[in-house]
């Protein structure tokens, strides 16, 4: 056992370390404060790791080298970005701890002209005076959905409270009990509606409501009928919904709006590449609903918003609601908007080049020759201590959409005689550029629907670091 005395009085001091090139060196990629901070945070829990060890073995001890070389991955990983890019092997294309929705490279010249330069963000260019924000998306908006009009906010969350705080406000809504949906990250609709100054009014049973539960529940305080798309889940068995027509035309005769929260927005049928069937934006403004609310990010594959389309006489007032100024989207949030509309004006193209519905559409052969493609490589270069596989498995779309569907996809499979998974899943996950993997039976599994050709080598070099 050696003297912790000793031990700690050899520690280097700040100034010595500071005249040594390597820390130095640290200088090109940190200004000099930070540097010392570190040097000195560093230097404090290596004291602290002294003083709290009940034994100090030879082999513990950290020469100054050992504490050069720490302070330099402690002063790297400060300086590195927090939020960065992230490989994600998990195979859920919509996954909410990853950022959802990755947004089309077509969109990003735009972009980043608009955020680093000046826009037109609030001017209309052929008045010469202030414009709306809301304009840039409104056309493309209503061309698309065959709505009216259309103004775009934070997120869909904040969507439903602005159309509920304007149009229900001290009023009361109807919705049925089998669409009281809770969405992750605590969105809850009676949760909504009260923050809305709404009140709800449940009617029918979870598995069945009727037309008649709607229009029993109908008084004059009644502002608004609701209808809340399950996205996140399926009630299946004995069970009966509202039909929307049939909703819209009791709505229609009693003078009284009808909103829809369709949560993941489609805007086209995707039951033709193979996928459930998911009402779109456009059956639902067909329908008759008034007013309509769903996620830029979810199914759409653009950046975190929410779209509000309907009647005009509506969507004019939640313009005016105070409430608006603080869900306003920010420039850099229309322009990715903006891009990605554009590309569904052809479909084709926009399944091409949306990564979330190029992800979702893409044949299992296809994924199945990447997952090739990449074990090859795998095993050219670390076969000796692993045993490396392509296996079939399923795939989930995430983000609270289409919960029951599973598509079929090729996984790599990887396991190793010298770590556990649990380790690699953790070597992998801390990389410098997280892959974030699954763990199926003492394996790892990185799901190749979504993880692209040009992270091939990320991985590779990853995997050789973990573990050769
Ligand atoms: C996802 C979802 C929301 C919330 O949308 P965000 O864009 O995440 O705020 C609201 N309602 C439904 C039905 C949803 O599926």
């Amino acid at each position: 056992m050696l003297d912790k005395k000793a031990l700690l009085s050899s520690i280097p001091s700040v100034d010595e370390l500071l005249n040594n090139e390597e820390v130095s060196n640290l200088l090109d990629i940190c200004p000099r404060t930070v540097l010392v901070e570190s040097i000195r945070k560093y230097l404090k829990d290596y004291r602290s790791y002294i003083l709290a060890s009940k034994e100090i073995n030879k082999d513990e001890l950290k020469g100054n080298h050992i504490i050069i070389s720490g302070i330099g991955e402690y002063v790297k990983k400060r300086m590195d970005n927090h939020l960065k890019h992230v490989v994600n092997g998990t195979g859920v294309v919509l996954h909410t701890n990853l950022g959802r929705s990755c947004i089309s490279p077509l969109v990003l010249d735009n972009l980043v002209k608009v955020s680093s330069r000046y826009s037109n963000l609030e001017m209309d260019l052929d008045k010469g005076i202030r414009g709306s924000r809301y304009d840039h998306v409104e056309e493309i908006l209503c061309y698309l959905t065959k709505s009216e009009a259309a103004m775009v906010v934070n997120n869909n969350a904040a969507a439903v409270m602005l159309v509920l705080s304007t149009m229900a406000k001290e009023g009361e809504v109807i919705v049925s009990r089998g669409q009281l949906v809770e969405i992750g990250g605590s969105f809850r609709i009676p949760d909504v509606m009260a923050q809305s100054g709404a009140e709800l009014v449940e009617v029918g049973t979870t598995n069945k409501t009727h037309i008649w539960d709607y229009e029993k529940a109908i008084n004059e305080n009644t502002k608004v009928l609701m209808k809340v798309h399950t996205s996140n889940y399926r009630i299946c068995g004995f069970t009966q919904e509202v039909d929307s027509k049939d909703l819209v035309a009791l709505a229609r005769g009693k003078d009284i709006p009808v909103i829809e929260d369709l949560g993941s927005g489609v805007l086209m049928d995707l039951t033709k590449y193979g996928l459930p069937y998911e009402p779109t934006v456009q059956e639902s403004i067909a329908s008759g609903m008034d007013v309509v609310t769903f996620s830029g990010d979810k199914m759409l594959g653009g950046p975190q918003a929410g779209i509000i389309v309907g009647k005009k006489q509506y969507i004019e007032n939640m313009k005016k609601n105070p409430l608006t100024r603080a869900f306003r989207i920010d420039k850099m949030t229309l322009a990715a908007l903006e891009g990605t509309l554009k590309l569904y004006l052809d479909e084709e193209k926009a399944v091409r080049n949306i990564p979330v519905l190029k992800m979702l559409t893409e044949d299992k052969k296809d994924i199945e020759d990447r997952a090739v493609l990449l074990s090859n490589k795998l095993v050219s270069s670390i076969w000796r201590c692993c045993s490396i596989s392509v296996q079939e498995d399923y795939s989930e779309v995430g983000g609270g959409s289409m919960p029951l569907c599973r598509m079929p996809t090729a996984v790599i499979s990887i396991n190793s005689d010298k770590i556990t998974a649990n380790e690699l899943e953790e070597r992998l996950r801390n990389n410098e550029i997280p892959i974030i993997t699954r763990i199926y039976k003492d394996k790892v599994l990185m799901d190749m629907r979504t993880i692209w050709e040009d992270e091939f080598v990320i991985i590779e070099e990853a995997l050789k670091k973990a573990l050769l």
